[in-house]
């Protein structure tokens, strides 16, 4: 019982990013949510986060710490 607890209580989540000097993705769990200013709406009434999403650690693509918008991204903090 207690070893089938054991399944992934994931508590990074990894993210699609798009690195935008050598326009490559690639997935990281190396980032921090910065400026979150919650769910808002836009004009469509869809919701987004409002927020900045930084890399803490150096793109795989570039070495550089790019920070993106988090409506920008494949969100899955803003799934209505
Ligand atoms: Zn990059």
């Amino acid at each position: 019982m207690f070893q089938r607890l054991r399944q992934q209580q994931q508590t990074m989540m990894s993210l699609l990013f798009l690195c935008p000097r050598t326009g490559q993705d690639f997935t990281s769990c190396h980032f921090e949510i910065r400026e979150n200013n919650g769910v808002v709406r836009d004009e469509h009434g869809a919701k987004t986060l409002d927020a900045k999403v930084v890399l803490t650690a150096p793109c795989p693509c570039c070495g550089e710490r790019h920070i993106y918008r988090a409506a920008d991204l494949s969100c899955p903090f803003a799934k209505s």
